[in-house]
């Protein structure tokens, strides 16, 4: 059973509330609930240096393990960047969290010029040699340095890892163009059928995972930073897909 008593040492980071209530523990690790908009959140969160420690080779193993799908990632990320084409403007596309560069590759092939960030380093080497028309940065969102102002930025399972999520969103919104497109997906830890036990939910790993949202709590995140939400796609899994505008 978990301590009704115990709550969070920092507030929400999405509306700022105090005093969030114990919801969950894992490896001992405390989770915890806003009870104003529902965020649940690690307290306290990783220093950014255990977070770089973290994913140096985070996927355990990438050229055996989580890059041997390679063509049907590459398939994947081809059907998505054909919709994503449609829906934006522009030529310059930032994958924020990109892996093995295989969505930057589909980008480049349907036209954008992709750019790429990534804090792991052997994702980034095999991204560097597989694809090597692209462009990549090792580093975090925030330490990326360019003049450049991009027309769609590409966040996929990347937000729920942040742990200082304004921050990160800040310095995506300054990276856009105004009306520029972003596309965003993290787990859904409202979605109807995640496992009532959260603890059985392959989602739920702390501390990688350190924040968990749900459609509305990331919508009023989004909103908060300047964007406009234009689609949310129905997901038969947990997890939470949407289109978003910069606005002007
Ligand atoms: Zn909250």
């Amino acid at each position: 059973m978990t301590d009704s008593t115990k709550t969070a040492t920092t507030p929400c980071q999405i509306c700022n509330s105090p005093n969030a209530p114990l919801y969950a523990t894992k490896d001992g690790l405390c989770l915890y609930k806003c009870e104003s908009c529902g965020l649940v959140y690690l307290d306290p969160m990783l220093s950014l240096e255990s977070v770089s420690n973290l994913y140096s080779d985070a996927y355990c193993g990438t050229t055996t393990g989580y890059f041997a799908k390679a063509d049907k990632k590459l398939r994947r990320a081809r059907r998505l960047l054909k919709k994503i084409r449609n829906k934006a403007s522009g030529n310059k596309f930032l994958d924020v969290g990109c892996n093995g560069g295989f969505t930057m590759e589909a980008a480049r092939e349907t036209g954008f010029s992709a750019h790429g960030i990534e804090l792991d380093g052997a994702s980034l080497d095999y991204a560097r040699k597989n694809f090597p028309g692209n462009d990549y940065f090792q580093g975090t969102v925030q330490q990326y340095q360019t003049t450049m102002q991009f027309d769609v930025v590409y966040c996929s399972e990347v937000i729920e890892h942040v742990s200082d999520v304004n921050s990160f969103l800040s310095a995506i919104a300054q990276l856009m163009k105004p009306n520029a497109l972003l596309y965003l997906t993290t787990p859904d830890i409202g979605h109807w059928r995640r496992p009532k036990n959260i603890c059985e939910w392959d989602a739920f790993c702390p501390p990688s995972h350190c924040l968990y949202f749900n459609p509305s709590n990331l919508a009023k995140l989004l909103v908060s930073h300047g964007f406009d939400i234009i689609k949310v796609r129905w997901a038969w899994k947990p997890g939470i897909r949407l289109y978003a505008k910069r606005l002007a």
